[in-house]
């Protein structure tokens, strides 16, 4: 197996996207990759088609090439840990379609985006200089180019991007003595648009969690934040480490044990509800006191915090996934 296929961010998608047939092999298999082809997608990360089930549709259903144009996408809209997701799309030993004559010898890198007028995020850069340096290790290609440095495409904006200048500024990083990277900020101003959530995924801030920020700022609504408002941050890096699961506790073991089940505005359950708002308010979701009856304001806490941790689920309704992170909430806090 190559280093390449070992980074912890790509995604091995061979043999899963539309296609119909296959490309051929190389003539000399991987020894001839002579070049690393660095393309991107000219489609704005804002669109919603910029995502690689749409392109390999296209190369296959519009242009009628057998499969997706390029053997490897890094796709900044999907960002783990920091880094760009890079797609693993179609085996390198193949001849795949992206740089016309060159086909033979290219190997074809795409980084979603028309940088034209998109920039290139850290978590991008970073996924381009892991997989250009282990494609150096595993000795695949000895060159670089961008698609319009290759012969017969001087016409083409492809890839805009300085390619070069991305390997080189993590080159810098690496020599000694070099600038350290940034320290994160111990205070943070929100900005137009931040949750908690969108906040412990930016760049640069690689680590910090949810749970982090709510355990660093007991004294904050997650919901109501305003703009200009300060939250910290510093402290709140790497203070949530996930511990290995060790066995499942029974739910009674649990300081807070939490029901299963649906509960909503209305339910008769008292002693599950009653668990359910002693829960949030340990957690800061405060729901006033714990009752028993589940009303407007225990029903607005379970939408704050679904707000935070379920923004896609915000219903106000306590079902399965609100049990889970609100479990992995009071799990930050120690309880
Ligand atoms: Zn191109």
């Amino acid at each position: 197996m190559y280093a390449f296929q070992k980074l912890p961010q790509l995604v091995d998608k061979r043999g899963k996207l539309v296609h119909n047939g296959w490309y051929s092999k190389r003539k000399n298999g991987v020894n001839s990759i002579t070049t690393r082809v660095w393309h991107h997608s000219l489609t704005k990360l804002s669109a919603g088609g910029s995502k690689i089930e749409s392109f390999a549709d296209f190369h296959v259903r519009t242009n009628g090439w057998p499969e997706i144009a390029y053997h490897l996408i890094i796709d900044p809209k999907h960002v783990v840990n920091g880094k760009a997701t890079i797609y693993y799309c179609v085996d390198i030993s193949k001849k795949s379609y992206h740089v016309g004559n060159s086909n033979n010898i290219g190997l074809g890198i795409c980084v979603i985006g028309d940088y034209r007028t998109d920039k290139l995020t850290d978590p991008t850069v970073h996924s381009i200089v892991d997989l250009h340096n282990a494609l150096v290790a595993d000795g695949i290609g000895k060159y670089d180019k961008a698609h319009n440095e290759m012969p017969g495409y001087s016409w083409k904006s492809c890839c805009v991007f300085d390619y070069n200048k991305a390997f080189k500024d993590v080159l810098d990083d690496m020599l000694p003595g070099s600038k350290q990277p940034d320290p994160v900020p111990g205070l943070y101003t929100i900005q137009e648009g931040d949750t908690f959530w969108s906040i412990a995924l930016k760049d640069g801030k690689e680590g910090i969690t949810v749970e982090d920020l709510i355990a660093a700022n007991p004294g904050v609504d997650p919901s109501k934040l305003k703009v200009g408002q300060t939250i910290k941050f510093g402290a709140a890096q790497n203070s949530y480490t996930p511990k290995p699961e060790t066995t499942k506790k029974d739910q009674s073991e649990y300081k807070y044990p939490l029901p299963s089940g649906v509960f909503k505005s209305g339910s008769a359950n008292k002693a599950a509800v009653k668990q359910i708002q002693d829960a949030l308010n340990a957690v800061n979701f405060k729901c006033g006191t714990a009752d028993g009856i589940y009303g407007a304001k225990t029903k607005d806490a379970v939408t704050r915090f679904q707000k935070v941790y379920l923004p896609y689920g915000v219903d106000g309704v306590y079902g399965k996934d609100t049990k889970i992170k609100l479990q992995a909430a009071l799990k930050s806090k120690d309880y």
